[in-house]
């Protein structure tokens, strides 16, 4: 933490740069920047606010920030809209927060080749919707497309809804310009989706977290709006019947643009007849004639598994319903938490049956009613559930055991601890489960080349190395 006459220096530094309105200093302001979604034990919540946060509305304010920081090895935290679920925004080092909620800029669209040029404030959902007036999408659907930018879903390697067809926003970048931690600008390269040319620099930022630099403006492959969409939904005698109907559906290679089964508390309400407690929805994409061909197709595939349809207006308004359910509803008085693990799809049953049989037990961990499974079908696979916390230093020392317990698990199954809600200080120290010495040695390097003072979002992501920072031998984190 600043001392005084460092913070007084700082602080006229900042105001110098950006102008006073554009700088936060009171206590006051700087305590909602002491936490985010994610869940903290109840003496740690609001422990670590930063020493300033900044509203920059440009590259070249964002340098000017940086460099002061990189002078003073001042920790720099990027934020977006706020909304990670694993403490990657938590001040852990105070610091200076660059909050980029000013730069909110459309630079360019370009209908012929489709992308789009933006600031990383821009949210999805205000990114979507300037789209439209082109016939044109990004189809990044996060369940927090309200509030997640484009700065934070790249840098948390987002998962969207839709990325059975369109991928996920790591699919979509062109190009990125990023603020070094020395204050230099990289462009990562042309604004072309393909190349066989250099290293691709941008797929760093992937899911970075903050660690590496910060963005300050990407070019994103954008697609036509499509002429036709479609829902279908079945109805299952439990969620491993429906499972079979999936695996059906993807070793037939029909093309769809999402696909997920549950088993919600109340699947009457979604329409299911009695005895059926299962629900699995597809939605699909394209030319008129395509939609219809593939939903027949599929259509065929639920009636020969057991599936019984949902009249297509249902279908419709009973998979927004559905989404709600599973991303826009998540707040409860109870604590509760989630984890969204990848796991192939072939051990997917064995990965809920070990995880709701055996390790939630142990500690004494049931599920959210309606969220003991949630599975994404297809090329990208999440396993999803939520389950309730119990209050306490005991429940929280339970909960922090469970977690450990559920990445041992998805990993002995070949997958991997978060496909959908990243590292930050929830899952780093499991992060050395997932990799080998080598693979974490690797990422440290990179970590060093690009922040050898280690001031970007210093103590997320990257496991703990007690013996100091491989590139220097002394930054700690
Ligand atoms: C209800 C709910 C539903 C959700 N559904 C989904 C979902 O469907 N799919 C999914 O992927 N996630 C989901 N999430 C998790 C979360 O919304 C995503 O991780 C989201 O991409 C974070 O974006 P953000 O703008 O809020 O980032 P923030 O939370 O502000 O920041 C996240 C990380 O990105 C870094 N960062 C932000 N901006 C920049 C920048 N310009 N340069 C460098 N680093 C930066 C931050 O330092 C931090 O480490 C959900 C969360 C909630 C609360």
């Amino acid at each position: 933490m600043m001392d005084s006459a460092l913070r007084k220096e700082i602080k006229g530094a900042l105001v110098v740069a950006l102008g006073e309105d554009k700088v936060l200093w009171e206590p006051a302001d700087l305590l909602p920047y002491a936490a985010d979604n994610s869940r903290m034990k109840a003496d740690e919540v609001f422990k670590h606010p930063p020493d300033f946060v900044v509203l920059p509305e440009s590259t070249s304010e964002v340098q000017a920030v940086v460099k002061l920081a990189a002078e003073h090895k001042i920790p720099l935290i990027p934020k977006g809209g706020g909304s990670n679920r694993t403490g990657m925004l938590i001040p852990i080092h105070g610091g200076i927060v660059i909050d980029t909620i000013r730069m909110n800029m459309v630079f360019e669209v370009s209908v012929p080749n489709l992308y789009v040029t933006v600031q990383p404030g821009i949210t999805l959902k205000e990114l979507e919707g300037y789209l439209a007036g082109y016939g044109l999408a990004l189809n990044q659907e996060q369940g927090s497309f309200k509030v997640a930018t484009i700065g934070g879903s790249i840098s948390t390697a987002g998962f969207s809804r839709k990325c059975q067809k369109y991928g996920t926003i790591s699919d979509r970048i062109m190009s990125l310009e990023i603020v070094l931690a020395d204050g230099r600008v990289l462009r990562t390269g042309p604004k072309v989706l393909y190349t066989s040319t250099g290293y691709r620099l941008h797929q760093l930022f992937v899911g970075a977290e903050g660690t590496l630099g910060i963005i300050t403006e990407a070019t994103l492959r954008v697609e036509p709006i499509p002429e036709s969409t479609e829902v279908l939904m079945g109805f299952f005698d439990d969620v491993w019947a429906a499972h079979e109907a999936a695996l059906r559906m993807t070793g037939s290679g029909v093309t769809f643009a999402s696909a997920e089964l549950a088993e919600p508390a109340d699947p009457e309400t979604y329409g299911a007849p009695q005895g059926k407690r299962a629900i699995f929805c597809v939605s699909f994409e394209g030319t008129k004639g395509e939609v219809e061909a593939d939903v027949d197709f599929v259509k065929g595939i639920f009636r020969e598994t057991g599936g019984l349809l949902a009249g297509a207006d249902d279908a419709r308004r009973l998979f927004d319903e559905f989404t709600m359910l599973w991303c826009g509803d998540r707040a409860t008085l109870e604590p509760e938490d989630e984890t969204t693990a990848y796991v192939p799809t072939e051990r997917v049953r064995e990965f809920y049956d070990t995880l709701w049989n055996k390790t939630m037990p142990k500690y004494g961990m049931a599920p959210v009613p309606g969220s003991k499974y949630g599975i994404d079908i297809g090329r990208y696979s999440m396993s999803y559930c939520r389950f309730y916390i119990h209050h306490g230093e005991r429940g929280w020392e339970d909960y922090r055991s469970a977690l450990v317990e559920v990445a041992r698990l998805a990993v002995a199954l070949g997958g991997s601890i978060s496909s959908c809600t990243g590292v930050g200080l929830k899952n780093k120290d499991e992060m050395a489960l997932e990799f080998s010495d080598v693979a974490l040695k690797m990422m440290w390097k990179i970590k060093s080349e690009f922040d050898p003072d280690n001031i970007m979002n210093p103590g997320k992501k990257l496991p703990t190395r007690k013996s100091g920072h491989p590139a220097n031998g002394a930054a700690q984190d």
